[in-house]
C-alpha cells in the first residue's frame, strides 16, 4: 500500500449534499442498536442499499453505543457501510462526549482493518439523538483529523451535511479549528 504525505487539511472535505450518494470505499450509518433500520440517515442508507443490506445486518447482533461494524454496500455507489452508534444526548453528564468521539475512533479503527481510502461520515447524532450541533461538530472534526493524521494512506475524509445548518455548524467548527492550532 502506498502511502501519501500530504496533509490532513488536504484530504478533509466537508459538503452538503446526501451520504447515499457518495461514491467512496465506506460511507458511515448512524444507526441504532439493532442495526436494524430505522429513521434518517439510516432509513436513506437502507432504502438504497437495498434488502440484502438489513440481511446482513441481522446477522451482527446489534452494536453497542460508540462501537461500529462493517457491511457490503449492495446497490449503494459505496463498496460498504460501516455502522456506527451515536449516543443519545441526555443532558451531557451522561459520558456523551466519550461517546461520540469513540464513533468516529471505531470507524476510523475500522477504515485501517479493512485498508479503506475513502470515508464520508454524516453528523452522528445530531438528527433524532439530539446531540447539540456546534459540540457534536468540534468532536467529530477533532477525531476525523487525528484519524487521517494517524492513517496516511487514508486519501479522503468527507463529512456530508444534510443541511444548510450542518453545513454552517461544521465549517465554524474547523475555521476555530485551525486557529486554535496554527493550521
Ligand atoms: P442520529 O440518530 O444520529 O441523530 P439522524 O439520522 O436522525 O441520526 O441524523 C443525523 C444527521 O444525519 C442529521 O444531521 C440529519 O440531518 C442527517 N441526515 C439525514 N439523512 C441524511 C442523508 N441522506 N445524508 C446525509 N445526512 C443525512
Amino acid at each position: 500500500m502506498t502511502t501519501t504525505q500530504r496533509p490532513w487539511s488536504e484530504r478533509l472535505e466537508i459538503v452538503r449534499g446526501d451520504i447515499t450518494c457518495q461514491q467512496v470505499d465506506a460511507i458511515v450509518n448512524s444507526a441504532n442498536p439493532s442495526l436494524l433500520g430505522g429513521g434518517g440517515v439510516d432509513g436513506a442508507i437502507h432504502r438504497r442499499a437495498g434488502p440484502q443490506l438489513l440481511e446482513e445486518c441481522r446477522k451482527l447482533g446489534g452494536c453497542a453505543t460508540g462501537e461500529a461494524k462493517i457491511t457490503a454496500g449492495y446497490n449503494l455507489p459505496a463498496r460498504h457501510v460501516i455502522h456506527t452508534v451515536g449516543p443519545i444526548w441526555k443532558g451531557g453528564d451522561q459520558n456523551e462526549d466519550e461517546l461520540l468521539a469513540q464513533c468516529y475512533r471505531s470507524c476510523f479503527a475500522l477504515a485501517e482493518k479493512h485498508g479503506l481510502r475513502s470515508l464520508a461520515f454524516p453528523s452522528i447524532s445530531t438528527g433524532a439523538y439530539h446531540f447539540p450541533l456546534d459540540l457534536a461538530a468540534s468532536i467529530a472534526l477533532r477525531e476525523i483529523i487525528v484519524g487521517l493524521e494517524r492513517l496516511p494512506y487514508l486519501d479522503k475524509v468527507t463529512v456530508v451535511c444534510f443541511d444548510d445548518r450542518t453545513w454552517t455548524c461544521y465549517q465554524q467548527a474547523l475555521a476555530a479549528y485551525k486557529e486554535r492550532t496554527g493550521t
